[in-house]
């Protein structure tokens, strides 16, 4: 699932790429995945997109005609920027072609991503939308605190819960627990504020290690087969590996088709 540093990166990519270079075709093969606005999607047509950014799992594309369209990947969407002559996709469900010949393709293996375009003020009107937290990136240290002080429960639950804070899924949340040395399924209850202090600090860390590893990775690579940028993660999906910092092996325990990762050594369960 593509997490603020992936769509930091795909959003960093394609914004110079769109400027100025206006929507040529659209071809909805899967319409159904664009919940809101797909019978207006052909008249994108003329217009370019004048800025993308993201909020949370969200990237919003800002259109010159005061539209946007907002698409929330979730777990197998991929975005490849391709030249028209290359070969699609089996599972490509969308594909903006534009007037310097590139297309933006989008498949979605288990076609569960959402596309909406709608009016700049109907934003909220989206599913989710209202409901999201403030943007992990944006959030400030004491925001941080106030926020997890409502809730309790397992900390992974919490990191991951988009309406606490939006954008950090499976993936980064190992990799901040990691990073700050809390067990993730150690209860909100039993950290002291020290530990969460840490824990905003592992997490901003984090973020801001991945994004320009990913910046290089989704320059290299939206032009081919974009899968998941993973290989430099440290602990997420490296279950039986040595730790990085400790050597220990790293645990993995899969819940609800998600893969947890830690090191019991440097995240021990204590209570
Ligand atoms: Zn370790």
């Amino acid at each position: 699932m593509p997490e603020i540093p992936d769509l930091e990166a795909i959003a960093g990519f394609l914004a110079p790429r769109l400027a100025g270079n206006p929507v040529a075709t659209v071809e909805a093969r899967v319409p159904w995945l664009v919940r809101t606005g797909a019978d207006a999607l052909p008249t994108l047509v003329g217009h370019a997109f004048t800025g993308i950014r993201r909020h949370g799992k969200f990237l919003l594309f800002a259109t010159d005609d005061a539209r946007l369209l907002v698409v929330n990947p979730m777990l197998t969407g991929r975005f490849h920027w391709a030249a028209p002559a290359e070969r699609r996709r089996p599972l490509t469900g969308l594909v903006l072609a534009f007037a310097d010949g590139h297309e933006l393709r989008y498949s979605d293996q288990r076609r569960m991503g959402r596309w909406y375009l709608v009016p700049i003020e109907a934003l909220a009107t989206i599913p989710q939308m209202a409901e999201l937290g403030p943007d992990a990136l944006a959030l400030d240290e004491e925001t941080f605190l106030a926020r997890l002080r409502r809730h309790p429960g397992q900390i992974k639950s919490i990191l991951t819960n988009q309406k606490v804070l939006a954008g950090i899924g499976n993936a980064y949340s190992d990799e901040i627990l990691w990073a700050a040395g809390l067990h993730p399924h150690r209860r909100r209850a039993t950290m002291s504020v020290d530990e969460l202090r840490r824990l905003y600090h592992a997490m901003r860390e984090t973020l801001d290690w991945a994004r320009p590893i990913l910046a290089q990775e989704v320059a290299e690579r939206l032009y081919q087969e974009n899968n998941e940028w993973r290989a430099h993660l440290r602990v997420h999906r490296r279950a039986g590996q040595p730790c990085p910092r400790c050597g220990h092996e790293i645990a993995g325990q899969t819940r609800g088709g998600s893969e947890t990762n830690y090191c019991l050594h440097c995240q021990p369960l204590a209570l």
